[in-house]
């Protein structure tokens, strides 16, 4: 619902076009609808509001301008049926489970998932009777085997964290369908800019807005996108029941954000490329993990399922632990931080951040070795990051 007919348009103009319904102020920018509730023109108008019975907002926890034009854009970007906005990446998880699962239900996820979704499964689902089974994300026998009667979502994240790992959506997809499940996929790393995971078949689409969404690490946010009406309502009733809804303000860095996605992710990939190839050829580098090198196991998915390899990397450097810390700590410019998708580059030391609740054995098991570093790379000057690490490299 747009004044333009949207579905023609190509992604970059539905990034800057879909959602903004101008109002009789004639504002060009997305205004920022600072309102917790509605007014309603009579007792009769409240009543119909409240029941459904009319459209229109009612409380900011439903529905909010703001946050539905974002969720509008965000939609029209990956091609659902609709989105529902949350207040987090992890809000959106944990939506997505109380909306279309209940007790004695299975999920089948990716062995290397972001540290707190599998806490989420393992510690808090886990209490509502809902268990977790992990497999190796590109075996695909694997996933076959291990589908049970129970099962109920298969959960994946593609390309992975830090291991950029991948695999195709597309049979995955139809091994759910087969068994009557539903296939999420957290494309948080690609963004809709670089995949677009309904259109190889997934049913729904997981994103912490927080990332690349927003692209500058300002805000917390999140959302769900489902290829099924009936999917985005049982959604929809979670968030707008229990409250996880996001902030009006939030949504407008998003929207904001969602304008200069393409351009973004096109820089972050071109850099990170270029980064790659230069760690690979680095003495003190046993190894680059980058889905654009012609090394990595999935390379073969650049340009059909992922258009282009995105910004995150993450190499391994002789020495182990004391080695990853000394070049860590001899940048000067990198952020040291876990967040990534930001405009400025960030350094992690997985082992001892971000999985650092796994055992030793699970994470030598998920490939999270003592010398793995994860560079989320930015938009400086490539001379400018290549010097930061030089120090530890030498
Ligand atoms: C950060 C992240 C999340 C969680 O998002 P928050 O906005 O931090 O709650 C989920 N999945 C992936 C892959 C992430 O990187």
């Amino acid at each position: 619902m747009t004044d333009h007919p949207s579905d023609s348009f190509g992604l970059m103009t539905k990034a800057l076009r879909v959602g903004h319904h101008r109002s009789s102020e004639g504002e060009h920018s997305e205004p920022i609808f600072a309102t917790s509730s509605f007014v309603f023109a009579s007792a009769a108008e409240a009543a119909a509001r409240f029941s459904g019975d009319t459209p229109g907002n009612v409380y900011a926890r439903f529905t909010n301008p703001t946050v539905q034009a974002f969720e509008e854009r965000l939609n029209a970007l990956e091609g659902g049926a609709g989105c529902v906005a949350t207040a987090s990446g992890m809000a959106a998880i944990l939506t997505l489970a109380l909306g279309l699962l209940k007790s004695g239900d299975q999920i089948l996820a990716s062995r290397s998932l972001f540290g707190s979704t599998q806490m989420l499964f393992d510690k808090y689902l886990s209490r509502c009777g809902i268990s977790t089974r992990y497999v190796p994300l590109d075996d695909l026998e694997a996933w076959q085997a291990a589908l049970e009667p129970r099962t109920r979502l298969l959960f994946i994240e593609t390309p992975s964290n830090p291991l950029t790992e991948m695999t195709a959506i597309a049979p995955l997809a139809e091994l759910a369908h087969a068994h009557d499940c539903l296939l999420a996929v957290d494309n948080c790393f690609a963004t809709p800019a670089l995949q677009r995971p309904l259109e190889w078949g997934a049913d729904l689409v997981i994103h912490s807005a927080t990332k690349y969404l927003d692209g500058q690490g300002r805000c917390l946010g999140g959302a769900v996108i489902a290829r099924d009406p009936a999917v985005v309502a049982e959604i929809f009733g979670v968030v707008r029941t229990a409250g996880p809804s996001m902030s009006p303000f939030n949504a407008w860095v998003f929207l904001k954000g969602l304008e200069t996605l393409s351009l973004r992710m096109r820089a972050h990939s071109e850099a990170a490329q270029q980064l790659a190839d230069w760690l690979n050829a680095q003495p003190a580098v046993t190894a680059v993990h980058y889905p654009g090198l012609p090394s990595h196991p999935q390379h073969h998915l650049i340009g059909q399922q992922l258009k282009l390899p995105g910004g995150i990397l993450s190499f391994k450097i002789r020495g182990g632990q004391a080695a990853a810390w000394r070049l860590i700590d001899q940048t000067r410019m990198l952020s040291i931080t876990a967040n990534l998708g930001d405009t400025k580059t960030t350094i992690t030391h997985p082992a001892t951040t971000t999985h650092a609740r796994l055992s030793a054995e699970e994470r030598t098991a998920a490939g999270i070795t003592d010398g793995l570093i994860r560079l989320a790379v930015g938009l400086e000057d490539i001379a400018d990051i290549q010097a930061d690490l030089m120090g530890g490299l030498q």
